[in-house]
């Protein structure tokens, strides 16, 4: 059994329904859901702004590979063609943290080794967990600590959005 935290992402066709599907599909095993937040693209690849939200899962039947394995399906379900790293996709789900499993497995890094660097990550998970910490470089650290020390710039291209996920 676990619970993980979610960061789901879009930035080709309905990237709103594409995120959808993802909450949709996760349910009944969803603790909560962010807003959705329009996001400037990390990574230097010249590409649409995306949209992203962050989940928070909890299912005794699922692991930590369970849940990439299910993130990865739904990946599949929107048709997401693995192109360039970092560069446009119709849904991406990266797996945050999962109970406090940390790894080096390159198939399943925990924490996500990049997450604690992403204003697109760190303010839609303080949103729904703002005591949230995840450990970097072997030191837990607070989430809102991490933010703090990114670019004011990465933080303004993190915009909170209207519309939600939950019909
Ligand atoms: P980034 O990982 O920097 O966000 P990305 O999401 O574009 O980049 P992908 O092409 O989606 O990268 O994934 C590459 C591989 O990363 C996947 O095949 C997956 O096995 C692996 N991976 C390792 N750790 C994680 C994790 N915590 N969450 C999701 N995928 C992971
Ligand atoms: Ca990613
Ligand atoms: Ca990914």
């Amino acid at each position: 059994m676990s619970r993980a935290v979610l960061s789901v992402g879009s930035n080709v066709g309905d990237s709103l329904a594409h995120l959808r599907s993802v909450v949709d599909a996760l349910a009944d095993v969803t603790v909560s859901v962010s807003a959705v937040y329009a996001t400037a693209p990390w990574g230097g690849v010249e590409q649409q702004d995306f949209l992203n939200a962050v989940v928070v899962v909890d299912d005794p039947a699922t692991d930590c590979r369970g849940w990439l394995r299910r993130g990865q399906e739904l990946e599949a379900a929107a048709e997401r063609i693995r192109a360039r790293r970092w560069g446009p996709r119709t849904l991406d789900v990266d797996i945050v943290v999962c109970d406090d499993v940390r790894s080096d497995d390159p198939v399943l890094t925990l924490p996500h080794p990049r997450a604690h660097e992403r204003a697109f990550v760190l303010i839609p998970w303080l949103e729904v967990e703002p005591d949230a910490g995840l450990v970097v470089d072997d030191q837990i650290v607070r989430a809102d600590a991490l933010l703090s020390r990114l670019d004011a710039a990465e933080r303004a291209g993190v915009r909170k959005l209207d519309q939600g996920l939950r019909r």
